[in-house]
């Protein structure tokens, strides 16, 4: 008997399980459906020897220096600040929007207050910022909305984003500097030797027991267990019994070239043309050198590995039926992002999942042995 069955070795349950068992010496069966740990945040060498994130870019940026602290027991960090460039109207522009953005998109010769009035006259006056589209036209207008937003978010959701929650676009932000980094965070940083690395010492513990390729459905009737940690999609635990929740999809398209560098920065996005959303070339994030690169192409879909809740009112709605049911089965705790069906950062699921640990201690004793031999 295991006293934890933990579902899924995403960040979620892989800090849980380091949690729980290091700090209360419990009995954890780890399992997952893919064939490695690590969530989407899993990365590994490629048959080029580089390093590579199988389900696309994954940076790490952070303002809570106790989850970097959390974190650093399993990693060092390498600095990295992340850049991406936007090819819109045939050049390769800074995206956040920023001063440089806007003198090179229009031939200008701005200074940052003159952006500033720049912005002002363009932008929207909208009564209520409730839309993905709200806040990007009530903050640089709507022409820029649709250089730089409009196409990339359709591709992106399969929506337009007038049907999106205000929060998808409000993770970008507008600048008048000429600050390029895609980030404002003040700790950004890689781990040295990748996510799967730091995965693998969080795990190594004699109370954890890792199964990989394995799913919940097929072993919850076989596998005996006090208390579960759940970390897939909500519905799917509840059978979809009240409908599904929609989770977007990508494909990725994983490339190798025989020349050293293919673009300036890690990552460059699409707004306008081609079928991807953009294009990841992981050496400018782990600073390996190699006369070949590596790239990932991302195409979004509906078919496929759920990665993406789509926050807009109606599916927020759904989720919060099921949040209900979650609530109410004993003895199971619902963590991060398909879980809790929240568009979270790493550093925000392990923050989740830190929490959902301090609750843990909070509301339950310790499992002793003892107590569960007197209970029979
Ligand atoms: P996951 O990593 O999804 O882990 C859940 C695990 O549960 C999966 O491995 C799954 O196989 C397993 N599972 C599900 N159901 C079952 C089942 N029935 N049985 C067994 N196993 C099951 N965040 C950042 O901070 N910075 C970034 O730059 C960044 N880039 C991203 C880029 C992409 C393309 C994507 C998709 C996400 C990105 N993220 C980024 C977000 C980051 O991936 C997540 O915040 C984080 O990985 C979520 O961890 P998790 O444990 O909640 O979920
Ligand atoms: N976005 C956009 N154009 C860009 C970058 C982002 O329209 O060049 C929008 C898009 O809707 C995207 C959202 O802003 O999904 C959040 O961007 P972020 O880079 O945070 O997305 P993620 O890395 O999570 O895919």
């Amino acid at each position: 008997m295991f006293d934890w069955l933990i579902v899924g070795a995403g960040f979620a349950g892989s800090v849980l399980a380091e949690r729980i068992a290091s700090q209360r010496n419990e009995s954890i069966l780890l399992i997952d459906r893919r064939s490695h740990i690590g969530g989407n945040a899993y990365d590994c060498y490629n048959d080029a020897g580089i390093l590579i994130h199988q389900y696309g870019p994954h940076i790490f940026h952070t303002n809570a220096q106790s989850i970097v602290d959390y974190l650093s027991q399993f990693t060092a960090w390498r600095p990295y600040e992340h850049r991406v460039l936007s090819k819109v109207d045939g050049q390769l522009l800074p995206i956040p929007i920023n001063l440089d953005t806007i003198n090179r998109l229009y031939g200008l010769d701005l200074t940052s207050e003159q952006l500033e009035q720049f912005f002002v006259s363009r932008r929207e006056t909208v009564e209520e910022i409730r839309t993905a589209e709200d806040v990007v036209v009530s903050t640089v207008g709507r022409e820029l909305y649709e250089k730089f937003f409009r196409g990339y978010t359709r591709k992106q959701w399969g929506i337009d984003p007038s049907q999106l929650n205000k929060s998808v676009t409000a993770r970008v932000p507008t600048r008048t500097s000429r600050d390029d980094r895609y980030f404002n965070d003040t700790f950004q940083q890689m781990p040295a030797g990748g996510y799967t690395r730091m995965f693998q010492r969080m795990l190594q513990h004699p109370k954890i027991k890792v199964m990989l390729q394995t799913d919940y459905k097929d072993v919850q009737a076989r596998i005996p267990f006090r208390r579960m940690i759940y970390t897939g999609p909500v519905d799917e635990y509840f059978d979809w019994s009240l409908g599904r929740l929609p989770y977007r999809s990508l494909r990725f398209e994983h490339v190798t070239l025989d020349r050293e560098q293919f673009q300036p920065v890690a990552v460059v996005n699409y707004p306008q043309t081609q079928e991807y959303t953009r294009i990841t070339e992981y050496k400018h994030l782990t600073g390996q050198k190699s006369p070949q690169t590596s790239l990932t192409y991302e195409y979004p879909t509906n078919i496929g590995d759920p990665y993406y809740p789509v926050p807009r009112a109606e599916n927020e709605a759904l989720y919060k039926r099921y949040e209900a049911l979650a609530a109410a089965v004993a003895d199971v705790w619902f963590v991060g992002r398909l879980a809790t069906y929240r568009y979270y950062n790493m550093d925000q699921v392990v923050g989740q999942a830190l929490a959902t640990f301090a609750r843990i201690q909070k509301s339950l004793p310790a499992i002793s042995a003892r107590q569960f031999e007197v209970a029979g």
